[in-house]
């Protein structure tokens, strides 16, 4: 009746009153814990199949609070984007994994990660001179620019008119572009013709579907089609299962992420990581 959907209203405007002041105050703590050390990286092995070698890393950040203990980043990165904290918490991210990649390579030389991806926020994008700061670090840090991987997802890219101009910028360093949750977003397609790419991350909702028999499991076999034709490498993400790896090398993927392969980890264990032995 009217009563109760009076109610239901009041409590859906307290849910969106709470929500915010829980960000305000995540917001407030993360500001703090880019100061104190709270923040850390955890590396995710990108493997090439069959065999499961480590090819690059992706970056995620990590949080330890001093009282709640770890907090997503699927938590506190929308926070951190919606109050503008994500520019400096992505500038320690972009640094910090670029010091890392030259770490590992002066203990591992050739068995280096190729490559390190990280994670740029619209947010970030939008700022001009973002491209500018990815000079610096790459200059301070001494990695070579192709190392580096600048992953990005469409929507940031769609959105603000300098987004698309600061990633040509990057790419024209020499460092490599890749499009995260690719299929997900308006225009996928569409933005293959305007934006510089390296990469396409095949998102985990088309790669879950290979196995289930899913509808979608064409299109993570046009996608592969469609990397080919461009040059692009196609990464497959989220890959849980043997069955799934199995599934996706028939359809010709060679790039691969997911917790089959690895979760991320400490840089320490990237360095002693080894393929899985293969089960007969
Ligand atoms: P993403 O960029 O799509 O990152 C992949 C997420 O999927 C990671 O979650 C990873 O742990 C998870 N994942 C990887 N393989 C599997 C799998 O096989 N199964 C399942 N169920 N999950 C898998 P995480 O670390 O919690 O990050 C969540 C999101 O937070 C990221 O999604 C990204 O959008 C954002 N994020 C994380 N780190 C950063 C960062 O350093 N900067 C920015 N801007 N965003 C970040
Ligand atoms: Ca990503
Ligand atoms: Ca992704
Ligand atoms: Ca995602």
């Amino acid at each position: 009746g009217k009563l109760q959907g009076k109610g239901r209203q009041v409590t859906y405007v307290d849910a969106m009153d709470q929500r915010s002041a829980e960000q305000s105050r995540l917001a407030a703590d993360l500001r703090i814990a880019l100061d104190t050390e709270q923040l850390y990286l955890h590396y995710q092995p990108i493997v090439t199949m069959p065999g499961g070698e480590l090819f690059g890393v992706e970056a995620l950040v990590r949080w330890t609070h001093p009282a709640r203990g770890p907090i997503g980043p699927a938590v506190f990165i929308p926070a951190a984007e919606r109050t503008g904290l994500i520019v400096p918490l992505g500038a320690w991210i972009l640094e910090e994994a670029c010091r890392q990649a030259v770490r590992w390579i002066e203990e591992l030389g050739d068995a280096a990660p190729h490559t390190v991806t990280v994670n740029v926020s619209a947010r970030q994008l939008r700022e001009a001179g973002f491209a500018g700061e990815v000079a610096a670090v790459l200059e301070r840090t001494g990695l070579p620019p192709e190392v580096l991987t600048v992953e990005v997802t469409e929507t940031a890219v769609f959105d603000g008119g300098t987004a698309l101009t600061e990633l040509r910028a990057i790419a024209a360093l020499g460092v490599k572009i890749a499009l995260d949750d690719f299929g997900t977003g308006h225009s996928s397609l569409g933005l293959l013709r305007t934006c510089p790419a390296d990469v396409l991350k095949v998102d985990k909702s088309f790669v879950d579907d290979v196995t289930e028999g899913g509808q979608q499991a064409v299109v993570v076999a046009a996608l592969i089609g469609i990397c080919e034709g461009m040059g692009l490498r196609a990464v497959a993400e989220g890959v849980e299962t043997a069955e799934q790896a199995a599934e996706l090398q028939r359809l010709g993927y060679r790039y691969a992420q997911g917790f089959h392969y690895g979760r991320p980890m400490p840089a320490e264990a990237i360095a002693a990581y080894r393929p899985a032995p293969a089960r007969s």
